[in-house]
């Protein structure tokens, strides 16, 4: 008799996904996050495409319902350390990181971050804003409990001195605990789903466009950030250098994919991502203009062509087929200069905007090797999880009772890696139910 539990590793979209679909069907579900909530990439975006529906709208809901479901047991700021076993009769050690604050008594009401003194860049913002040591990471967190981030905590960095402790004398339900170690979980369980997501690519690498040194041009992600209600700016579009709404914005696109010097692959969402981005300045500011620098433009989605047209006779945006090969600063107004050949005319041009986006690659989650080495599933040249069946079995990695979804198997969007998180669930069901 093989055992009914299943491993999800990563709480993204996909396992958010495979986590209910398996949860529903009466498997009961370990679902292990390596930070603090569940939710993944798709909580830091603002809309989706191509319905411009708000991301966070869909996804909170199946947040709630994946951790409230009886059959879903949640361990988040936790990593899978060890796997032993064969398919149908799996061991994975996960190790439990101290959050430093007791789970039952917090409340969530954030006091803690208010009164912490201690301020550090917040990944959930990218870089654009800060947050503080002790944390909620954003406002749908679950679960919604703080989290002390201790490399960052001045007590916790040298508990001789006892400095600060301030967390812990605002928190009224008195849910610091600063006694709380690092634990060993140990599952059993009959197959495993990896579904750790993606990170996306150090666009800094590509010295010639400037990011980090020029302030007016930011990464996709920043700018999803930069748009949404629960950004930095409350969602209105404004420049990092003066807080001023940009008359123009330029999105680059493939920076860093379909480039035998990074990565050869196409990121496969980044032609549409860019369109709805730059949907969305013109639907902050009518007057705003977006220019969409392209290598060829990918819209092989329901509906994406249509969008595309939409984004060019409703909301002023032009596409530019060109990849530019240097971004200057206009130093009177921090104004990017784009210079770039317009592959349709052959023509070398130049053009001063408010504001650039780069349209990163998008990479499988690092640290993808260390969970495959752990699994010892093999990785594609690129490193997304290989399905040696491509074709009969997609879902299927190369160890059997392992299985893997959502875009750490191969570069896709939203509704996909939904598609393939639920196929996943019937193929496990489908395995442990005894073929
Ligand atoms: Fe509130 Fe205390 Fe939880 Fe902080 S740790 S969110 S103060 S209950
Ligand atoms: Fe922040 Fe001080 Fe608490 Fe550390 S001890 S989390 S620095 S309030």
């Amino acid at each position: 008799m093989m055992n009914q539990s299943v491993l999800v590793i990563g709480a993204g979209i996909a396992g958010i996904q495979v986590s209910i679909d398996l949860a529903q069907m009466g498997f009961p579900v370990y679902l292990v996050e390596r930070t603090p909530s569940i939710g993944g990439r798709m909580a830091q975006l603002d809309k989706t495409f191509p319905t411009n529906d708000c991301a966070i709208c869909i996804l909170a809901p199946k947040m709630i319902e994946c951790a409230g479901h009886k059959n879903v047991h949640l361990l988040t700021y936790s990593e899978v350390v060890g796997v032993e076993g064969h398919a149908g009769d799996l061991r994975a050690r996960v190790l439990q990181k101290p959050r430093y604050v007791n789970m039952e008594r917090c409340t969530g009401c954030g006091e803690c971050a208010a009164k912490c003194p201690w301020r550090v860049p917040d990944d959930f913002n990218v870089g654009l804003s800060n947050r503080r040591a002790i944390y909620i990471p954003f406002p749908q967190a679950v679960p919604r409990k703080a989290t002390i981030d201790a490399p960052h905590c001045v007590y916790l960095q040298d508990r001789a001195k006892n400095r600060c402790r301030m967390c812990e004398k605002v928190c009224q339900p008195g849910a610091i605990d600063w006694e709380q170690q690092e634990r060993i979980v140990e599952l059993s369980v009959g197959a495993i789903v990896v579904a750790t997501g993606f990170d996306p690519y150090d666009a800094g690498v590509l010295k010639e466009y400037g990011l980090g040194k020029i302030a007016n041009v930011i990464t996709g992600l920043q700018y999803e950030r930069l748009v949404s209600a629960s950004g930095p700016t409350s969602g209105e579009l404004r420049r990092p250098s003066d807080g001023k709404p940009p008359r123009e914005v330029a999105f680059i696109q493939c920076v860093g994919s379909r480039d035998v010097n990074y990565n050869p692959y196409c990121s496969s969402v980044c032609c549409m991502f860019a369109t709805k981005e730059a949907i969305l300045a013109n639907e902050h500011d009518p007057q705003c203009r977006s220019y969409i620098f392209y290598t060829d433009l990918r819209a092989v989605g329901k509906r994406f062509q249509e969008y595309i047209a939409r984004a060019r006779t409703e909301y002023n945006v032009t596409y530019i087929r060109g990849r530019p090969g240097v971004i200057g600063e206009n130093p009177q107004n921090g104004n990017p200069i784009v210079r770039y050949e317009e592959t349709t005319a052959q023509q070398l041009r130049a053009m001063e905007v408010g504001l650039v986006v780069l349209c990163q690659a998008l990479l499988p989650r690092r640290g993808q090797q260390d969970v495959a080495k752990l699994l010892g599933v093999e990785l594609d040249e690129y490193g997304f999880v290989n399905a040696p069946a491509r074709l009969r079995r997609p879902v299927d990695t190369s160890v059997p009772g392992i299985f893997a979804c959502g875009y750490c198997s191969s570069p896709q969007d939203i509704p996909d890696s939904v598609a393939q998180a639920s196929g996943v669930a019937a193929r496990v069901a489908e395995m442990l139910a005894g073929e």
